[in-house]
């Protein structure tokens, strides 16, 4: 074994132990979204940030600089993709941005975040957004004094959704935004004036809980997720973590009276579960073994969620066990009225609830916000006036209480600046990935309609789960689809989609 060999084994120690102690800190997080009762907070919080002080002198011990600066100018590094070129170029870029922040900063952002999602659930539980508004100025002045320590050129906001989407700009993504909103706007206005309207009633009626926990455990085993590898549990806002090889968490919720919101909750993270599913174990802890950006993650579960289970022929394999499923809700529904009761779409406040086609208005409203915060000409205290505007600019409609308004995400709570902007980029990289799919495997909806998901699962696994961190979201894009991210793809989807539902 070389010298270099020797520094990269002692590296990759490194690194998974920082792992490991993340995946500790990850399942204390699920504990708190899923059982933690309410007074176990504070505390909760100390640990956290306990935590996150101790990983965060792990990822930045002044040996892994030495090690990296040998390692650097090695054959190890040479090929920038190759599995040991690729972990020392992720390695170097995370301790390069770890280095920059302060200890005490990274433990305080930490204890504001914990400590906010209590704060932010009361608050939205009381409607009371003024309860909120300290934790969320301090919040906000922390996350510019992080972009300030990791340095920008024009934009505090680069940094943040840097931690997201490696690679990424604000100026690009504002520019793909911009050319789909431009492209929507239309869409959504053509949809509202057609005459044809789904009967949305059915979806309403009522659905047992413990049926649709049965039911969505069914699907999401048939389209390939691991129950013997994963679990599902309830939460108030579902999200989905991957503790270790062979331990990945998805959680859900489920409304008696609302068909869609559970079931398509449990194939959004479903679908965030297969990817991490998917990662090469042997790598676990390791760039070659983790995701590659929250856009990437989310493009892989919105696919499940929406062009695979929002599709016709999706549910003509499924439909039918539905219908055993729910029989007095839906025994007299027919497919086609399912159908379109599945895929209504119209303009709504809550972005969680919100059909495949809005969905990125409410994104772009989160995204124009957050930049005005971060960049100070927006101030908090006028955060719930500012929100109600866009809203009634964007969609048409104004919330009249901040619960369904400003305090309906909790990602401000959390600490998640430049983090909402990548749920617009998933969809966009969802339906970029899909149409290569289809292009590659041919005729997919023959597929679904026999129950037939894993080709396309294990065409997601090959070109996009099995590839770790090697490229970055946009290389990974461009490699896979042979084309740069494009808002083409999704309006593609949409005008053909929806066109034929709405007779446009
Ligand atoms: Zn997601």
């Amino acid at each position: 074994m070389s010298d270099y060999d020797a520094t990269y084994q002692l590296l990759c120690e490194k690194a998974k132990e920082a792992s490991m102690l993340a995946t500790i800190q990850e399942l204390l997080e699920w504990d708190e979204r899923t059982k933690m009762p309410p007074a176990g907070s504070a505390y909760r919080a100390d640990q956290a940030a306990y935590l996150a002080g101790l990983i965060h002198q792990k990822q930045t011990a002044p040996v892994i600089g030495d090690w990296l600066e040998q390692l650097g100018e090695s054959p190890l590094a040479s090929d920038p993709h190759s599995d040991t070129g690729t972990v020392i170029r992720q390695l170097r870029r995370d301790y390069d941005k770890k280095t920059k922040l302060p200890q005490s900063l990274v433990e305080e952002l930490t204890r504001t975040a914990v400590a906010g999602q209590q704060v932010w659930a009361d608050a939205r539980r009381d409607n009371d957004f003024t309860s909120f508004q300290p934790l969320l100025e301090k919040t906000v002045d922390l996350k510019r004094q992080e972009a300030a320590a990791l340095g920008f050129d024009t934009t505090p906001y680069d940094p943040l959704l840097d931690d997201y989407e490696p690679g990424e700009s604000t100026a690009n993504v504002t520019r793909v935004l911009r050319d789909l909103r431009d492209a929507l706007i239309p869409l959504v206005q053509a949809i509202a004036g057609s005459s044809q309207r789904p009967d949305v009633s059915i979806i309403s009626r009522k659905y047992p809980i413990a049926a649709q926990k049965q039911f969505g455990a069914q699907v999401v085993a048939a389209i390939g997720f691991d129950l013997r590898a994963g679990r599902i549990d309830e939460t108030d806002h579902p999200f989905m973590v991957g503790l270790g090889p062979g331990d990945v968490r998805l959680t859900t919720r489920y409304d008696e009276h609302d068909f869609c919101d559970g079931l398509f909750s449990t194939l959004h993270e479903a679908g965030h579960g297969i990817y991490d599913q998917g990662l090469p174990r042997e790598y676990f802890g390791l760039p070659t073994g983790e995701d590659v950006s929250m856009a990437i993650h989310e493009s892989q579960s919105r696919m499940w969620e929406n062009q695979v289970g929002r599709s016709l022929s999706f549910w003509e394999h499924f439909y039918p066990q539905a219908q055993s499923a729910f029989a007095d809700p839906l025994g007299d529904v027919d497919l086609r009225a399912f159908y379109g009761a599945i895929n209504d779409v119209r303009p709504s406040l809550i972005r969680v609830d919100a059909d495949e086609v809005t969905y990125n208005l409410h994104i772009l409203i989160r995204f124009e916000l957050e930049q005005a915060l971060l960049e100070d000409r927006l101030q908090v205290a006028d955060l719930p006036a500012a929100w109600n505007e866009k809203y009634q600019a964007f969609l048409g409609i104004e919330p009249t209480n901040d619960a369904d308004g400003v305090l309906q995400d909790v990602h401000w709570s959390a600490g998640l600046f430049g983090y909402f902007p990548t749920y617009a980029l998933g969809n966009l990289y969802s339906a970029q990935f899909f149409a290569q799919a289809a292009r590659d495997l041919g005729d997919l909806d023959a597929q679904f309609c026999q129950g037939e998901f894993s080709l396309l699962r294990e065409w997601l696994r090959k070109h996009i789960h099995a590839q770790g961190r090697r490229y970055t979201p946009a290389e990974l894009a461009e490699r896979v689809t042979g084309s740069p991210l494009s808002h083409q793809p999704l309006m593609d989807h949409l005008g053909q989609k929806y066109g034929e539902l709405y007779a446009l």
